[in-house]
């Protein structure tokens, strides 16, 4: 179903670092009919209204930006920390080496609003669980995330789905 999105994406060897094999996204943003199929399927994945569709920098923003366009929602951004003007909440996450830090605006949302996260692939689902728990920090309803590319080997999405939110990818 998915298999011709899934050519877009290309495989990078080695890419940060040695052993990893990175999935490139890049290749589909340039093919105008595969960007546009892959908003029109994330816009029909979508349950219900959504207030904002939050994005995870950096990639995470060119799906977020596109698809609340359709949904008639705001976009809240999502950035690793220090870059967001205003005054932010956090929060800390576990990288495979260390650790790493994201934030939101502490007043982008008004409690009880709906918003559905979105980030360009899922592999541990490290940075999504962080992502969620910044989110409810704030006050937003969260009960569905949505994904390009899901790793499913690496049991980001099972591990979401466990905790109760609905996660849709297009290419596994
Ligand atoms: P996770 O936290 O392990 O689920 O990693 C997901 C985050 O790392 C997302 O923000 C992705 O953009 C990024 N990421 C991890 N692996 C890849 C990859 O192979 N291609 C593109 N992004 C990746």
């Amino acid at each position: 179903m998915n298999d011709d999105l899934k050519a877009l994406i290309r495989t990078i060897p080695d890419f940060p670092k040695p052993g990893i094999q990175f999935r490139d996204i890049t290749t589909l943003l340039l093919d105008p009919a595969g960007y546009a199929t892959t908003i029109d399927r994330m816009v029909r994945a979508t349950i219900g209204k959504v207030d904002l569709v939050a994005g995870i920098e950096a990639r995470g923003f060119l799906f977020a930006a596109a698809l609340a366009v359709p949904l008639n929602a705001g976009v809240l951004l999502i950035r690793k920390d220090g870059k967001l003007p205003g005054a932010t909440i956090a929060e800390d996450y576990a990288l495979e080496y260390g650790q790493d830090r994201i934030a939101m605006h502490e007043d982008a949302l008004v409690p009880g609003q709906r918003v559905l996260l979105v980030d360009d692939l899922i592999a541990t689902g490290g940075t999504a669980r962080a992502a969620i728990r910044l989110l409810r920090k704030a006050g937003a309803t969260v009960d569905q995330v949505q994904f390009v590319v899901d790793l499913p080997d690496l049991g980001g999405a099972d591990a979401l789905r466990a905790g109760g939110v609905r996660v849709d990818s297009l290419i596994r």
